[in-house]
């Protein structure tokens, strides 16, 4: 039996790899699933108990006052994120202390439930409001629905236990509160949506894909009362199938966009999933940054309207990434379009790769482009503000970030690569062991050797095969011109933003090598993105990269720093012990600001003194200290 990752479509243009069918041997995210078994596990565990959320549920499970209940109404959904990253690590690893952790938790959710399945800390004792009195604001659904994605990872890694028959219970209870004849309502955070649909493929019970089904179609009709940022923000002001592009709050839009794919998928709904493909479109086309991060503004923790991505205000919260990845690995599931894995893969490189410190102990929440004033270091000891920058902080008030970065990276290996009848696509380039069966009992396994993000050399040899012919398809990013894929000494040149593929009778020891010039870039934005126009950024392969003023000698700020663009940047020696870049640029000297500054006359542009700028991968910020940071940098006028 394959150990399904997070999501397992029963119908679709490529099935996933399951998580025992792909295992990512080294290299850069290798190192960070690593990382997280080891040092983001631990720490969340550890700052959920200093916060008390984990003692919530102790005294729940006790029957325990509600008085002294620690933390937001959501902190709940941070203990099952933290559950299913170790359901995911367990069946990754095989890791014998999340088994334990996993099994304690089962007992004391199990304890802490009510006999119809309700479970909560935050509402229905006494002194508490009660159930579902605040459906906007209370996340109840929503966390239900981490629960229930934690019970799916147990299932498929681990088989029914006591956390999968918790959940089990709780879904039973939702389908019977919220069904046909209950009540006539949706959670003001979709999440329960893309659960329930899991839920049901894992169990095969259909009253979830219904109660999920329903979920999605209630949205639109008003049902949430007008929320201070407008009705987007409950997703709530259209209904799915008619909307044109993601608004609202972005992890809310992007959440619920899943759960519809899923419900599209399951239920045969071509026209559901051609909306949220158009939706996806729009929202790629004019509302996502160069990062791959989306959420432009702070207010409302919402996506912009189209082309407004400022650098510097950009909200660009991790979940919101993390959601991203989510909806997108759906999408290519269902349709098999690149153009969907690549924009994953952006996005992890990027803001998630960034989001976790490089000792497992500090995370990003927000993730903006421009950083303009040296940020200062969370406290050790305290929870930060969400939406501090500039440094990554040890934990949040409101922490759903590492919780959700745990799950992600533990079920990495199954965003890795997809099969379907006569072919395995490799969509993640990274150094992997991957074995699968084809239909038919055909047996086929290939290894990945690349040191991708740093060569753009992939070289993938057959090590299982039945002789009768299938086809390796490797994805190739839309910035690869000039890509070439080579087989038996014969290279052919593999078009970009599409698959590079061979199909053959393989026979073990076979080889194919991809290509990818991976040369460091300039990238222009759209003049339409009015916040960068007239700037340039840098990016080599799959990476943005950025500049931090301890880079930049003798500037305080990188607010006169200019790029000339005549040359490309220069590579460095390109690794993730060096992974610089360098450009040719003018700094200018630190002046006084103009008592206004505006003028009639347009300033003059260049001048300064020219300096080699290095450069460094976005996601590789924040590691010396405070300091200025930008992606786009102005052009040098004198240049042209
Ligand atoms: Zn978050």
């Amino acid at each position: 039996m394959t150990i399904v990752g997070p999501t397992d479509p029963s119908r679709g243009a490529l099935r996933p790899l399951g998580l025992d069918e792909v295992r990512l041997t080294d290299g850069f995210w290798a190192e960070r699933q690593r990382l997280n078994a080891s040092a983001v596990l631990p720490h969340a565990t550890t700052w959920m108990e200093r916060a008390g959320w984990l003692d919530n549920m102790r005294v729940l499970a006790s029957n325990g006052p509600a008085e002294g209940r620690r933390g937001r109404e959501f902190s709940d959904s941070e203990i099952y994120k933290l559950l299913e990253a170790y359901s995911w690590e367990s069946a990754r690893s095989g890791d014998r202390q999340a088994d334990r952790v996993l099994a304690e938790w089962g007992a004391t959710l199990a304890r802490a439930q009510a006999s119809d399945g309700y479970l909560n800390t935050h509402f229905g004792r006494p002194g508490q409001a009660a159930r579902y009195s605040d459906l906007p604001w209370g996340h109840e659904l929503y966390c239900a629905g981490h629960l229930l994605q934690a019970a799916v990872a147990r299932l498929r890694g681990h088989g029914a236990d006591e956390l999968v028959a918790v959940a089990r219970r709780l879904a039973d209870h939702v389908c019977a509160e919220f069904g046909p004849a209950g009540r006539n309502a949706v959670c003001g955070h979709p999440e329960i949506e893309t659960a329930l649909v899991e839920l049901y493929r894992a169990t095969g019970q259909e009253r979830y894909l219904a109660q999920a089904k329903l979920f999605v179609d209630r949205r639109g009709a008003g049902l949430l009362p007008l929320a201070p940022f407008g009705r987007e923000y409950f997703c709530d002001h259209v209904p799915v199938r008619q909307a044109t592009a993601f608004e609202g709050h972005a992890v809310r839009a992007l959440y619920l966009a899943a759960g519809a794919v899923d419900v599209a998928v399951e239920t045969g709904d071509a026209e559901l999933l051609a909306a949220v493909q158009r939706q996806w479109q729009r929202t790629a086309s004019a509302r996502t940054y160069l990062t791959g991060g989306m959420g432009a503004r702070h207010e409302g923790e919402s996506f912009g309207d189209d082309f407004e991505l400022p650098p510097d205000g950009a909200y660009a919260e991790t979940c919101a990434s993390i959601a991203s990845v989510m909806l997108a690995w759906r999408l290519l599931l269902a349709t098999g379009h690149a153009r969907y894995a690549e924009l994953a893969e952006r996005t992890l490189y990027n803001v998630i790769a960034g989001a976790v410190a490089s000792d497992g102990h500090g995370f990003f929440y927000v993730n903006p482009l421009q950083q303009r004033v040296r940020g200062t270091p969370p406290d050790p000891d305290a929870l930060s503000p969400r939406a501090a920058t500039g440094l990554r902080a040890p934990w949040f008030e409101v922490s759903c970030c590492p919780t959700n970065l745990a799950r992600l990276l533990a079920s990495l290996g199954s965003y890795t690569a997809t099969a379907d009848t006569t072919s395995v696509r490799i969509e993640l380039l990274t150094s992997a062991e991957l074995r699968t069966t084809l239909p038919g009992g055909r047996r086929v396994g290939l290894r990945v050797d690349t040191a991708y993000p740093w060569r753009g050399q992939v070289r993938v040899r057959i090590t299982e095969s039945d002789g009768a012919p299938w086809r390796v398809a490797l994805r190739v990013p839309s910035w690869a011109s000039g890509a070439t894929l080579t087989v038996a000494a014969r290279s052919s040149g593999a078009a970009p933003g599409q698959y590079a593929q061979a199909e053959r009778a393989w026979r073990p020891g076979d080889e194919l090598l991809l290509d990818l010039p991976i040369a460091p870039r300039w990238t222009f934005p759209d003049p339409r993105l009015d916040a960068v126009r007239g700037t340039v950024a840098v990016e080599r392969g799959p990476l943005v990269y950025c500049i931090e003023s301890v880079d930049v000698p003798g500037a305080g700020d990188l607010d006169r720093v200019a790029v000339a663009t005549a040359a490309p940047p220069i590579d460095g020696p390109a690794s993730d012990r060096d992974p610089a870049v360098h450009v040719r640029a003018t700094v200018g000297a630190i002046t006084a600001p103009p008592p206004w500054p505006y003028a009639s006359d347009r300033p003059p542009g260049g001048g300064g003194d020219p300096a080699s700028l290095r450069m460094i991968p976005f996601y590789a910020r924040a590691n010396r200290g405070p300091a200025t940071m930008r992606v786009f940098l102005p052009e040098d006028c004198a240049d042209e």
